[in-house]
Protein backbone atom coordinates (compact mmCIF):
# COMPACT_ATOMS: atom_id res chain seq x y z
CA UNK A 1 0.00 0.00 0.00
CA UNK A 2 1.52 3.39 -0.86
CA UNK A 3 2.43 6.04 2.16
CA UNK A 4 0.11 8.16 3.13
CA UNK A 5 1.73 11.67 2.36
CA UNK A 6 0.00 14.63 2.65
CA UNK A 7 0.96 15.93 -0.27
CA UNK A 8 3.05 15.32 -3.76
CA UNK A 9 5.27 18.53 -3.24
CA UNK A 10 6.78 19.65 0.03
CA UNK A 11 9.32 22.92 0.55
CA UNK A 12 11.41 20.67 2.91
CA UNK A 13 11.88 17.15 3.69
CA UNK A 14 14.13 16.34 6.80
CA UNK A 15 15.98 13.12 6.61
CA UNK A 16 16.30 11.78 10.17
CA UNK A 17 15.11 12.39 13.71
CA UNK A 18 17.82 12.61 15.96
CA UNK A 19 18.63 16.44 17.53
CA UNK A 20 19.60 17.72 14.50
CA UNK A 21 16.40 16.25 12.25
CA UNK A 22 14.21 17.52 14.57
CA UNK A 23 15.62 20.93 15.56
CA UNK A 24 15.06 21.35 11.34
CA UNK A 25 11.58 20.66 11.57
CA UNK A 26 10.94 22.68 14.73
CA UNK A 27 12.70 26.24 12.97
CA UNK A 28 11.41 24.81 9.17
CA UNK A 29 7.67 24.55 10.62
CA UNK A 30 7.69 27.59 12.38
CA UNK A 31 8.77 29.19 9.31
CA UNK A 32 5.58 27.99 7.44
CA UNK A 33 7.57 26.01 5.75
CA UNK A 34 5.48 22.65 6.36
CA UNK A 35 8.30 20.04 6.53
CA UNK A 36 7.85 16.46 6.33
CA UNK A 37 10.35 14.25 8.29
CA UNK A 38 10.99 10.66 7.90
CA UNK A 39 12.49 9.05 11.21
CA UNK A 40 14.90 6.60 9.66
CA UNK A 41 15.92 3.08 10.58
CA UNK A 42 16.14 4.37 14.41
CA UNK A 43 13.76 6.78 15.24
CA UNK A 44 15.24 9.18 17.25
CA UNK A 45 18.93 8.46 16.46
CA UNK A 46 21.66 7.57 19.19
CA UNK A 47 19.98 9.76 22.23
CA UNK A 48 17.23 7.03 22.52
CA UNK A 49 19.88 4.53 23.39
CA UNK A 50 21.67 6.55 25.81
CA UNK A 51 21.14 7.09 29.77
CA UNK A 52 21.83 10.33 31.24
CA UNK A 53 22.60 13.31 29.43
CA UNK A 54 24.05 16.09 31.41
CA UNK A 55 25.75 18.53 29.57
CA UNK A 56 22.76 19.20 27.19
CA UNK A 57 21.75 23.04 28.27
CA UNK A 58 18.57 23.75 29.98
CA UNK A 59 18.84 20.59 31.92
CA UNK A 60 20.48 21.39 34.98
CA UNK A 61 20.05 17.73 36.88
CA UNK A 62 20.52 16.15 33.22
CA UNK A 63 18.00 14.64 30.87
CA UNK A 64 17.49 10.95 29.76
CA UNK A 65 18.51 10.67 25.95
CA UNK A 66 15.11 9.12 25.07
CA UNK A 67 12.66 12.05 27.17
CA UNK A 68 15.16 14.61 25.30
CA UNK A 69 14.04 12.96 21.97
CA UNK A 70 10.71 12.88 23.03
CA UNK A 71 10.27 16.50 24.06
CA UNK A 72 11.97 17.82 20.52
CA UNK A 73 9.33 15.65 18.42
CA UNK A 74 6.33 16.99 19.93
CA UNK A 75 8.09 20.26 20.26
CA UNK A 76 8.45 19.99 15.78
CA UNK A 77 4.50 18.08 16.06
CA UNK A 78 3.32 21.27 17.70
CA UNK A 79 4.31 23.71 14.96
CA UNK A 80 2.77 21.02 12.20
CA UNK A 81 5.72 18.82 10.80
CA UNK A 82 4.61 15.61 8.94
CA UNK A 83 5.91 12.66 11.00
CA UNK A 84 6.79 9.36 8.48
CA UNK A 85 8.53 5.91 9.67
CA UNK A 86 9.08 5.16 5.88
CA UNK A 87 12.79 4.99 5.00
CA UNK A 88 13.87 6.87 1.98
CA UNK A 89 15.24 4.64 -0.91
CA UNK A 90 16.44 6.88 -3.30
CA UNK A 91 17.05 10.47 -4.11
CA UNK A 92 17.24 12.40 -7.70
CA UNK A 93 18.15 15.84 -8.09
CA UNK A 94 19.34 15.47 -11.76
CA UNK A 95 16.81 18.21 -12.20
CA UNK A 96 14.61 20.70 -9.75
CA UNK A 97 12.62 19.87 -7.68
CA UNK A 98 14.05 17.12 -6.14
CA UNK A 99 12.62 13.72 -6.10
CA UNK A 100 12.31 11.35 -3.57
CA UNK A 101 11.31 7.28 -3.57
CA UNK A 102 10.43 5.64 -0.07
CA UNK A 103 10.92 1.95 0.23
CA UNK A 104 7.74 1.09 0.06
CA UNK A 105 6.27 -2.09 -1.74
CA UNK A 106 4.53 1.04 -4.11
CA UNK A 107 7.94 2.75 -4.48
CA UNK A 108 5.40 5.76 -3.30
CA UNK A 109 6.95 9.07 -4.80
CA UNK A 110 7.09 12.77 -3.93
CA UNK A 111 9.03 15.82 -4.71
CA UNK A 112 10.50 18.28 -2.65
CA UNK A 113 12.25 21.92 -3.38
CA UNK A 114 15.07 21.04 -0.43
CA UNK A 115 16.22 18.29 1.66
CA UNK A 116 18.06 18.44 4.86
CA UNK A 117 19.69 15.08 5.28
CA UNK A 118 20.40 14.40 9.45
CA UNK A 119 20.53 10.85 9.16
CA UNK A 120 23.37 10.20 11.73
CA UNK A 121 25.77 7.52 12.17
CA UNK A 122 25.55 4.18 13.32
CA UNK A 123 27.80 1.92 16.16
CA UNK A 124 31.50 0.89 13.88
CA UNK A 125 31.97 -2.77 14.54
CA UNK A 126 35.47 -4.30 14.55
CA UNK A 127 35.45 -6.79 11.47
CA UNK A 128 36.63 -9.74 13.05
CA UNK A 129 36.29 -13.23 13.05
CA UNK A 130 33.02 -14.18 15.14
CA UNK A 131 31.92 -10.56 16.09
CA UNK A 132 28.90 -11.15 13.61
CA UNK A 133 28.33 -14.87 14.14
CA UNK A 134 27.57 -13.93 18.35
CA UNK A 135 25.82 -9.96 17.38
CA UNK A 136 23.07 -10.28 19.75
CA UNK A 137 24.34 -13.80 21.75
CA UNK A 138 27.38 -12.14 23.72
CA UNK A 139 28.43 -9.73 21.88
CA UNK A 140 26.91 -6.22 21.59
CA UNK A 141 27.40 -2.90 20.49
CA UNK A 142 24.89 -0.95 22.64
CA UNK A 143 24.93 -0.94 26.25
CA UNK A 144 21.29 0.83 27.14
CA UNK A 145 20.26 -1.81 25.24
CA UNK A 146 21.79 -5.08 26.27
CA UNK A 147 23.43 -4.75 29.44
CA UNK A 148 20.54 -5.51 31.88
CA UNK A 149 21.21 -9.37 29.88
CA UNK A 150 24.65 -9.30 31.85
CA UNK A 151 23.60 -9.59 35.58
CA UNK A 152 26.40 -10.80 37.52
CA UNK A 153 28.58 -11.78 34.57
CA UNK A 154 31.89 -10.49 33.30
CA UNK A 155 32.34 -8.21 30.17
CA UNK A 156 34.74 -6.62 27.88
CA UNK A 157 34.60 -3.52 26.68
CA UNK A 158 36.62 -2.27 23.30
CA UNK A 159 36.94 1.51 22.68
CA UNK A 160 38.57 4.81 24.87
CA UNK A 161 36.47 7.09 23.98
CA UNK A 162 33.87 8.72 25.87
CA UNK A 163 31.28 6.20 24.86
CA UNK A 164 33.68 3.69 25.76
CA UNK A 165 33.53 5.17 29.35
CA UNK A 166 29.75 6.06 29.95
CA UNK A 167 28.83 2.57 28.27
CA UNK A 168 31.57 0.72 30.83
CA UNK A 169 29.88 2.71 33.99
CA UNK A 170 26.40 1.84 32.32
CA UNK A 171 27.08 -1.81 32.43
CA UNK A 172 28.52 -1.99 36.04
CA UNK A 173 24.85 -1.66 37.36
CA UNK A 174 24.54 -5.39 36.04
CA UNK A 175 28.28 -6.71 35.89
CA UNK A 176 30.60 -8.11 38.23
CA UNK A 177 33.34 -6.79 36.39
CA UNK A 178 33.47 -4.27 33.35
CA UNK A 179 37.16 -4.87 31.37
CA UNK A 180 37.90 -1.86 29.33
CA UNK A 181 39.98 -3.33 25.91
CA UNK A 182 41.90 -0.16 24.91
CA UNK A 183 44.19 -0.60 21.61
CA UNK A 184 46.60 2.13 23.40
CA UNK A 185 47.81 3.27 26.68
CA UNK A 186 45.86 6.28 26.57
CA UNK A 187 42.36 7.30 26.52
CA UNK A 188 41.10 9.17 24.09
CA UNK A 189 37.72 10.17 25.98
CA UNK A 190 37.40 13.80 28.26
CA UNK A 191 39.28 14.06 31.68
CA UNK A 192 35.37 13.38 33.53
CA UNK A 193 34.77 10.15 31.88
CA UNK A 194 38.43 8.79 32.36
CA UNK A 195 37.89 9.89 35.78
CA UNK A 196 34.83 8.62 36.70
CA UNK A 197 35.47 5.16 35.19
CA UNK A 198 39.03 4.90 36.52
CA UNK A 199 37.26 5.77 40.00
CA UNK A 200 34.61 2.53 39.87
CA UNK A 201 35.84 -0.58 41.32
CA UNK A 202 34.46 -2.75 39.29
CA UNK A 203 35.97 -1.26 36.18
CA UNK A 204 39.67 -2.87 35.14
CA UNK A 205 41.95 -0.97 31.90
CA UNK A 206 43.54 -3.82 29.96
CA UNK A 207 46.18 -1.21 27.70
CA UNK A 208 47.84 -2.28 23.94
CA UNK A 209 44.71 -4.76 23.59
CA UNK A 210 42.98 -5.46 20.55
CA UNK A 211 40.20 -8.15 19.95
CA UNK A 212 40.91 -10.37 17.19
CA UNK A 213 38.17 -12.97 17.47
CA UNK A 214 35.11 -13.99 19.14
CA UNK A 215 34.94 -17.35 20.21
CA UNK A 216 31.89 -19.62 21.35
CA UNK A 217 29.98 -22.89 21.42
CA UNK A 218 28.25 -21.50 18.97
CA UNK A 219 25.16 -20.87 21.26
CA UNK A 220 26.90 -17.75 22.54
CA UNK A 221 30.32 -15.87 23.37
CA UNK A 222 32.91 -17.69 25.40
CA UNK A 223 36.02 -16.43 24.69
CA UNK A 224 37.67 -13.48 23.27
CA UNK A 225 41.09 -14.18 21.63
CA UNK A 226 43.17 -10.58 22.18
CA UNK A 227 46.42 -9.44 21.11
CA UNK A 228 49.08 -6.93 22.98
CA UNK A 229 49.75 -4.51 20.11
CA UNK A 230 53.04 -3.82 22.06
CA UNK A 231 54.28 -7.30 22.45
CA UNK A 232 52.34 -8.87 20.25
CA UNK A 233 51.54 -12.05 22.21
CA UNK A 234 48.25 -13.61 21.76
CA UNK A 235 46.43 -14.64 24.86
CA UNK A 236 42.34 -16.29 25.26
CA UNK A 237 40.15 -14.71 28.24
CA UNK A 238 36.43 -15.61 29.13
CA UNK A 239 34.21 -13.14 28.67
CA UNK A 240 30.77 -13.59 28.96
CA UNK A 241 30.00 -10.66 26.85
CA UNK A 242 31.66 -8.04 24.52
CA UNK A 243 30.61 -4.15 23.74
CA UNK A 244 31.56 -2.52 20.87
CA UNK A 245 32.08 1.01 21.98
CA UNK A 246 34.73 2.13 18.96
CA UNK A 247 32.73 5.28 17.36
CA UNK A 248 30.59 5.43 14.48
CA UNK A 249 29.99 5.80 10.56
CA UNK A 250 28.47 8.25 9.02
CA UNK A 251 24.48 6.96 7.55
CA UNK A 252 25.03 8.06 3.67
CA UNK A 253 24.26 4.90 1.69
CA UNK A 254 20.86 6.97 0.02
CA UNK A 255 23.03 9.95 -0.92
CA UNK A 256 26.92 9.34 -1.10
CA UNK A 257 26.40 8.87 -4.84
CA UNK A 258 25.03 12.09 -5.43
CA UNK A 259 26.96 14.68 -2.95
CA UNK A 260 30.47 15.30 -2.17
CA UNK A 261 31.62 12.98 1.30
CA UNK A 262 35.27 12.69 2.87
CA UNK A 263 37.21 9.41 2.47
CA UNK A 264 35.63 8.27 6.31
CA UNK A 265 32.14 8.65 4.32
CA UNK A 266 31.18 12.52 6.17
CA UNK A 267 28.53 14.44 3.93
CA UNK A 268 31.34 17.34 3.42
CA UNK A 269 29.36 20.97 4.20
CA UNK A 270 30.75 24.06 3.50
CA UNK A 271 32.43 26.65 6.18
CA UNK A 272 30.04 27.86 8.59
CA UNK A 273 27.81 26.56 6.84
CA UNK A 274 25.09 23.20 6.39
CA UNK A 275 25.38 23.72 2.01
CA UNK A 276 26.78 20.80 0.56
CA UNK A 277 28.07 19.68 -3.14
CA UNK A 278 24.49 19.90 -4.34
CA UNK A 279 22.63 23.23 -4.51
CA UNK A 280 19.17 21.62 -2.92
CA UNK A 281 20.54 19.74 -0.30
CA UNK A 282 21.80 20.68 2.96
CA UNK A 283 23.23 18.05 5.69
CA UNK A 284 23.57 18.67 9.61
CA UNK A 285 23.86 16.68 12.55
CA UNK A 286 26.43 13.69 12.80
CA UNK A 287 26.13 13.08 9.53
CA UNK A 288 28.58 15.88 8.41
CA UNK A 289 30.22 16.22 11.74
CA UNK A 290 34.08 15.10 12.19
CA UNK A 291 35.03 17.24 15.02
CA UNK A 292 32.01 17.58 18.16
CA UNK A 293 29.40 14.76 17.74
CA UNK A 294 27.60 16.36 20.20
CA UNK A 295 23.56 16.56 20.51
CA UNK A 296 23.85 20.22 20.89
CA UNK A 297 26.10 20.49 18.38
CA UNK A 298 23.48 18.23 15.98
CA UNK A 299 20.89 20.57 16.99
CA UNK A 300 22.92 23.60 16.22
CA UNK A 301 23.81 22.74 12.30
CA UNK A 302 19.79 21.04 12.29
CA UNK A 303 18.82 24.97 13.20
CA UNK A 304 21.11 26.38 10.25
CA UNK A 305 20.18 23.82 7.96
CA UNK A 306 16.49 25.28 7.94
CA UNK A 307 17.31 28.46 8.03
CA UNK A 308 19.77 28.01 4.87
CA UNK A 309 16.74 26.14 3.37
CA UNK A 310 14.41 29.04 3.95
CA UNK A 311 17.28 31.20 2.54
CA UNK A 312 17.52 28.95 -0.63
CA UNK A 313 13.49 28.81 -0.78
CA UNK A 314 13.61 33.20 -0.43
CA UNK A 315 15.73 33.04 -3.90
CA UNK A 316 13.78 30.30 -5.55
CA UNK A 317 10.17 31.39 -5.29
CA UNK A 318 11.12 35.41 -4.24
P1 LIG B 1 35.61 8.24 19.50
O1 LIG B 1 35.92 8.30 18.05
O2 LIG B 1 35.81 9.43 20.36
O3 LIG B 1 36.45 7.06 20.18
C1 LIG B 1 36.53 5.79 19.56
C2 LIG B 1 37.47 4.93 20.39
O4 LIG B 1 37.49 3.63 19.82
C3 LIG B 1 38.90 5.45 20.40
O5 LIG B 1 39.43 5.32 21.68
C4 LIG B 1 39.59 4.57 19.38
O6 LIG B 1 40.94 4.32 19.70
C5 LIG B 1 38.83 3.27 19.51
N1 LIG B 1 38.82 2.52 18.24
C6 LIG B 1 38.44 2.95 17.01
N2 LIG B 1 38.53 1.97 16.12
C7 LIG B 1 38.99 0.89 16.79
C8 LIG B 1 39.29 -0.45 16.40
N3 LIG B 1 39.12 -0.87 15.15
N4 LIG B 1 39.76 -1.28 17.34
C9 LIG B 1 39.92 -0.87 18.62
N5 LIG B 1 39.65 0.37 19.06
C10 LIG B 1 39.18 1.23 18.15
O7 LIG B 1 34.09 7.71 19.56
P2 LIG B 1 33.02 7.80 20.75
O8 LIG B 1 31.84 7.08 20.22
O9 LIG B 1 33.58 7.38 22.03
O10 LIG B 1 32.69 9.35 20.84
C11 LIG B 1 32.23 10.05 19.68
C12 LIG B 1 31.92 11.49 20.05
O11 LIG B 1 30.79 11.54 20.91
C13 LIG B 1 33.07 12.18 20.80
O12 LIG B 1 33.16 13.51 20.35
C14 LIG B 1 32.63 12.14 22.23
O13 LIG B 1 33.17 13.21 22.99
C15 LIG B 1 31.13 12.23 22.09
N6 LIG B 1 30.45 11.64 23.25
C16 LIG B 1 30.22 12.42 24.32
C17 LIG B 1 29.65 11.92 25.45
C18 LIG B 1 29.46 12.81 26.61
O14 LIG B 1 29.84 13.95 26.55
N7 LIG B 1 28.88 12.36 27.69
C19 LIG B 1 29.20 10.52 25.54
C20 LIG B 1 29.52 9.75 24.36
C21 LIG B 1 30.12 10.31 23.27
P3 LIG B 1 42.06 5.48 19.60
O15 LIG B 1 41.82 6.36 20.79
O16 LIG B 1 43.32 4.70 19.65
O17 LIG B 1 41.82 6.14 18.28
Amino acid sequence: MAVSLAKEHYKVTIMGSGPAGLTAAIYAARANLSPVLFEGPQPGGQLTITTDVENYPGFAEGIMGPDLIDATRKQAQRFGTEFHYNLIAKIDDSSLPIKVTLDDPDATTFTTDTLIIASGASARLLGIPGESEYMGRGVSACATCDGFFFGDREIAIVGGGDTAMEEAIYLTRFASKVSVLHRREELRASKIMQERAMKNEKIEFVWNTVVEECLGDEKELKTLKLKNTKTGEITERKFDGLFIAIGHIPNTSVVKDIIDTDEHGYIITAADSTKTSRPAIFAAGDVQDTVFKQAITAAGTGCMSAIEAEHYLEALHG
